[in-house]
């Protein structure tokens, strides 16, 4: 029997599509320069059952299986293979409980992590791993990615919130990982090792997360500074003075697109803007007290608010990056950390591939985590163009990886940093990986030729 006599055999119909125009959309993830094959055929899961089934007929027909979330991953990491199953787990999107006592909560993986945070903010909690991507991308992906935020330098990025898993091993077998008590130290941690495995190891299919209490609404500061190296230095300092739910950074490229873009009145000139948020119970005397230490470290400008309407205001500037570089091309997202004394050296060493390469490179994203999402734009109409780009991508891996930093802080290594992760993980560690790959998949049919 061939995998696709099997997958109708063992899986109701409307599970299965088989045409090509349809399949086309479930081929690639948002990474530009990520290749995507053609797949066998995409698998709509709607339960745990048609995910064991799926996995059980690839298992005996050796099929490879690409699981696919939202599709919102900026790595190729959910992109199909030729003659792959792709597997999407986006229909089984149920939240199925949320338990106020002890603030938790289970979902399907198809439940976008939007839906989850507005479903536990209407019960006074707080989901808070918070990707940009929140409103259009599932909480399965974000688990397989670990993905950041912007309030991750203080709350911690997705697998500091999951607590349990559910999931279904290559062979069809479901695992229990985890538990829904919020303290479980019982054997070696499972869950740790699903989160981030990018579809490689298990097909996540139930996730339990830890709720918070909702935040105090912030205070913030904006700092405007005549260099990167101030505002690295600022970010540094800073840390002394507070614990801050948000510390993030436009270089001055970023600045210029965004006052084209939005015309706010911001200053062209300047090397960096810093913006800083506190949700504490203190969250105005935080801000003021970082004020002071942005104007003792040469700030151009600053100005503390405790308005929230004005700190929202203030922080649509820097969520306007993306959309603000856009008007000028194509945008090509890079996503790498270094240890957060190297931030200024981090944007140096962009600027001078930018120089080089002459390309639009702006530098945005999470200082107080060190991770930075240089940004290439160019015309998608000229080849040589996205050439010159791929090319200034890997640069910025490079200068990452010299900084003693990570080729990626938040949207995982999927295909397109495959060749570079050599570079930063160990002979015996990668070997490890390979070894743990082989334990839970022995077969190699999960997402090979991703992640490790
Ligand atoms: C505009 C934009 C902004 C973004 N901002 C951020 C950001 O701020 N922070 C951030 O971290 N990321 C960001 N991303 C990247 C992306 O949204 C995240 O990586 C997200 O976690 C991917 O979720 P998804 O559901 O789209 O997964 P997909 O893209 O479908 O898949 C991603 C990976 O997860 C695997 N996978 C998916 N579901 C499952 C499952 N159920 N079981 C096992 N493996 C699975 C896939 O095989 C693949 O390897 C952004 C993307 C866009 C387009």
């Amino acid at each position: 029997m061939s995998a696709i006599e099997g997958l109708l055999a063992a899986l109701p119909a409307d599970r299965v599509v088989t045409d090509p125009d349809v399949m086309d959309q479930y081929r690639h993830d948002r990474a530009l320069t990520a290749t995507a094959g053609k797949p066998l055929a995409v698998v709509r899961a709607q339960c745990v059952d048609d995910v064991v089934a799926t996995l059980e007929l690839a298992t005996a027909t050796n099929t490879p299986v690409v699981t696919r979330g939202a599709g919102t991953g900026l790595a190729g990491g959910a992109n199909a293979i030729d003659g792959c199953i792709v597997l999407s787990t986006a229909a089984m999107n149920r939240i199925l409980s949320i338990d106020v006592g002890q603030r938790t909560a289970t979902v399907e993986p198809g439940v976008l992590n939007g839906d989850l945070a507005t479903a536990v903010a209407e019960r006074g909690l707080w989901y808070a791993p918070d990707p940009s991507s929140r409103a259009i991308c599932s909480i399965g992906g974000n688990v397989a990615t670990n993905a950041g935020g912007a309030c991750c330098v203080k709350y911690g990025v997705t697998g500091d919130h999951v607590l349990a898993l559910k999931a279904v091993l290559a062979n069809g077998t479901v695992i229990n990982t985890g538990s829904s008590v919020r303290k479980n130290v019982a054997g070696l941690d499972l869950t740790k090792i699903l989160i981030g495995s990018e579809g490689t190891l298990a097909v996540v299919v139930e996730v339990t997360v830890r709720l918070r209490p909702a935040p105090r609404p912030p205070s913030t500061l904006v700092a405007i500074f005549p260099s990167c190296e101030a505002a690295g230095a600022a970010v540094i300092a800073i840390d002394a003075v507070a614990e801050f739910s948000l510390v993030e950074v436009m270089d001055r490229t970023t600045i210029n697109a965004v006052e084209d873009h939005l015309t706010m009145g911001l200053d062209r000139s300047a090397g960096a803007l810093l913006v800083v948020q506190s949700d504490s119970a203190c969250a105005y005397d935080d801000v003021v007290a970082a004020d002071e230490v942005c104007v003792a470290l040469g700030a151009s400008y600053t100005a503390a608010t405790a308005d929230v309407t004005e700190g929202a205001a203030i922080l649509h500037a820097r969520h306007s990056a993306i959309p603000a570089l856009e008007r000028s091309g194509a945008t090509l997202l890079d996503d790498v950390g270094v240890p957060k004394p190297r931030l200024a050296e981090l944007i140096a060493g962009v600027e001078a591939i930018a120089t080089a390469r002459n390309l639009t490179i702006a530098t945005f994203g999470h200082a107080g985590d060190g991770n930075l999402h240089p940004t290439i734009v160019y015309d998608p109409a000229d080849p040589i163009a996205f050439e010159t780009a791929k090319t200034a991508f890997g640069e910025i891996l490079d200068v990452a990886l010299a900084l003693g930093g990570t080729i990626t802080g938040e949207h995982g290594v999927g295909q397109i940093k495959r060749a570079w992760l050599p570079s930063q993980v160990g002979e015996t560690e990668r070997a490890l990986m390979d070894g743990i790959r082989r334990v839970f998949d022995p077969s190699g049919i999960l997402n090979p030729g991703k992640a490790t």
